[in-house]
């Protein structure tokens, strides 16, 4: 089954870790899908980081993928209607990273809309969406949808909001942000990605992973393993 590889957390706030990256990436034959924060955390806006945005452009002009991926990239503090599962969502399972995962329609639809004109703004289409942490509240997929957006993904699934079709797809990924969950996913990434013969699978790469030599190094060995079959877009996994 095909291997789509992306590269998370594209933002000037990770300039040195996205070279490092895509620096690992083409020396085993992959050309890895952009998923583009317009202003991370608030403090990283693209339209201040004119060489960045030329990078980006350079890049999709040789056939990388961009996709949107969240606006802040961070769920706020205080969630006015914060139930406890949504307590969880965002501060255990994503650290609140998970900006999509409870907002508002009105509010997801306007954070879409912004994050398209910033893209455009900087010369960049994107063929689809990705959360942060991969969590998307109700209505999402239909914003999505309504937008002609022909890709997105969740923990499960690769989905085409357009046509409302969907397909179970493994994601392999490394939680480098506590050291405990590091060894885990390691461990569980050796193991998932033998569902490659069932699933497709998406490889998905962070800033934080290249901090640490053994995540670089499996990060190294997950893209040598994808490349027999790289998928060329997150939609060619449907
Ligand atoms: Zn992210």
């Amino acid at each position: 089954m095909p291997v789509h590889v992306s590269l998370h957390d594209v933002s000037p706030a990770f300039e040195p870790e996205v070279e490092r990256m895509l620096e690992l990436c083409h020396a085993r034959g992959s050309r890895p899908a952009l998923l583009v924060v317009p202003d991370y955390h608030g403090r990283a806006p693209l339209g201040d980081a004119p060489a960045f945005v030329d990078r980006l452009r350079a890049l999709a002009a040789s056939g990388h993928e961009i996709l949107l991926h969240g606006f802040f990239h961070r769920a706020e503090a205080s969630d006015p209607s914060g139930a406890a599962t949504r307590f969880f969502r965002q501060r255990v399972v994503s650290a609140g990273e998970a900006e999509f995962a409870s907002l508002p329609a009105e509010e997801a639809a306007r954070r879409l809309d912004d994050g398209a004109r910033v893209l455009a703004e900087c010369g960049l289409s994107p063929s689809g969406f990705v959360p942060p942490a991969w969590s998307m509240g109700p209505g999402v997929l239909e914003l999505l949808g309504e937008r002609g957006y022909r890709y997105t993904e969740d923990h499960l699934f690769v989905y085409d909001p357009a046509s409302r079709r969907r397909r179970p797809s493994v994601v392999l990924n490394f939680a480098s942000r506590s050291p405990g969950r590091l060894f885990s996913t390691v461990a569980y990434c050796r193991v998932a990605k033998y569902a490659r013969v069932a699933l497709p699978a998406r490889v998905a790469l962070h800033p934080g992973d290249m901090r640490f030599k053994l995540l670089v190094d499996e990060a190294r060995d997950l893209v040598g393993w994808a490349s027999g079959d790289l998928a060329p877009t997150g939609a060619a996994l449907l």
